[in-house]
């Protein structure tokens, strides 16, 4: 598996990378399989989800992730209301397009399974597929991972399969890697990305990519500004992005004289972006969904209060959060079913605070050091969304995280890039502390406050 900035960036629907997101990507990789087979192979299909996906699949979407999936429908050409209309077909036939082939008996009642108490051996987020023929014969069974981001890894594979198959001039697998070659070819984290990702894909591609990143994370945080109302699941939770937004443009006075106002700002991005997310609208992994609202949140920042903000420095503050995502990717996780919180909102929170750094002019060490601040107080961050949707604590926690990138950014620019305990120290430290984690904490919702919550 590739090493790219572009897999912790991906477009896609709300409201979780690994339970949204990574369940239809198998979902559609089960489909392309499937048609290879002869028709008469394959006339159902069966689909078992296991551990986080099986406990709170149905409050992140992963259904109707698993119904567009077996469908191969491009979701990012597809818009919200064009998702409803396949899904709702495919329920109401009990029946749909097998990779947008032929027809398979797909009954959600009977053929879509969670198993609450089971799980696969090699992450919480696991998930079997298996086709029948016409005679009820089982004619193929895939297993797949949702390890986080949107990542999907086959049965067979291991975390092993995330190191780097890229012939990269500049290889990195932590952060003392980064620091070095910065240090060797006096050069930024951005300019090394930006090096590697050539091997794949000219400079021109790569800038266009970042953009478009960057205008959907932008359109993200437009439409969470004007879109009203109730977040769905059931847990009536109102969109708070519309009215803050409305207030702080009606005041515009009263916002000079509050120097802490820009906060009220940055909270409002992070907001707008989770609700959509939270929604099932277009979203920007950043490196997750649950998460994604941080780093547009501080990117928004960037762009609207920094005076010596450009359109290069969007591209170099994306590619360095994408470099710091990609350390935490491989040597901890990204993902709130294998670590907790600290894996999402954390990770996410420690990208924002590294690219805010190296945008802002700070040294390599500044960055690396703002990363580890904003890590740091992270760790232990739980995984526990009420009534498994990605809304509380999710949204506002995304609010906080953005916040703590600024404070993390500050600090480390306020010194000069010293400090005890190194990035690679945190990361192997967030790796641990997942480890020892109760599963009550990992996106199982059956610790912290998902359970705590009364008559939600
Ligand atoms: S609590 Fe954190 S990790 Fe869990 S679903 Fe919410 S944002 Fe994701």
């Amino acid at each position: 598996m590739s090493s790219s900035i572009f897999d912790i960036y991906t477009i896609g629907i709300g409201p979780s990378s690994s339970h949204t997101m990574g369940p239809m990507r198998a979902a559609s990789l089960f489909a392309q399989k499937v048609i290879q087979l002869a028709p008469d192979a394959v006339a159902s299909i069966r689909v078992e989800l296991f551990g986080s996906l099986g406990l709170t699949g149905k409050g992140h979407g992963t259904d109707k992730a698993i119904i567009l999936g077996l469908q191969s429908r491009n979701i990012k050409q597809l818009g919200t209301r064009e998702i409803a209309q396949y899904v709702n077909a495919a329920r109401k036939d009990r029946q749909l397009p097998i990779g947008g082939a032929w027809l398979v008996s797909f009954d959600e009642s009977r053929d879509l399974i969670f198993h609450r108490d089971r799980v696969m051996p090699l992450h919480p987020n696991g998930m079997r597929f298996s086709a029948f023929g016409i005679s009820g014969k089982e004619s193929l069974v895939c297993e797949y991972y949702s390890i986080g981001g949107g990542v999907v890894v086959s049965g067979e594979a291991s975390k092993t399969d995330l190191k780097d198959d890229i012939d990269s001039p500049f290889p990195f697998s932590s952060a003392a890697d980064i620091l070095r070659h910065c240090r060797r070819q006096r050069t930024s984290i951005s300019q090394l990305v930006l090096e590697n990702e050539k091997v794949t894909r000219c400079e021109t591609a790569i800038r266009d990519q970042l953009m478009d990143i960057w205008n959907v994370m932008q359109d993200c945080v437009q439409n969470g500004c004007r879109r009203e109302g109730i977040l769905p699941g059931g847990l009536n939770v109102q969109r708070r992005a519309p009215l803050l937004y409305q207030t702080l443009l009606r005041s515009p006075e009263r916002t000079l004289s509050d120097p802490l106002s820009v906060l009220d700002w940055v909270s409002l991005y992070a907001l707008a972006v989770c609700e959509e997310n939270a929604a099932g609208e277009r979203i920007v992994t950043a490196p997750t969904n649950g998460a994604a609202g941080i780093v547009p949140a501080v990117l928004h920042y960037y762009t609207r209060f920094c005076p010596s903000a450009t359109d290069d420095g969007v591209l170099r503050f994306l590619m360095t959060a994408g470099a710091m995502g990609l350390l935490f990717r491989q040597n901890a996780s990204i993902s709130g079913a294998e670590v907790g919180c600290q894996g999402e909102v954390g990770v996410a929170c420690s990208m924002a605070a590294a690219a805010l750094t190296e945008t802002l002019g700070g040294t390599v060490e500044q960055v690396e050091n703002a990363a580890e601040i904003a890590m740091e107080h992270n760790l232990g961050l739980t995984c526990d969304p009420v009534m498994g949707l990605v809304q509380i604590p999710c949204i506002e926690r995304n609010a906080m995280g953005a916040i703590k990138a600024l404070s993390a950014s500050r600090i480390a620019m306020r010194g000069d890039g010293l400090h005890r305990i190194s990035l690679d120290a945190v990361i192997a430290t967030m790796r641990r502390t997942g480890a020892d984690m109760s599963q009550k904490y990992k996106e199982t919702s059956l610790g912290g406050l998902a359970v705590s919550v009364a008559d939600c």
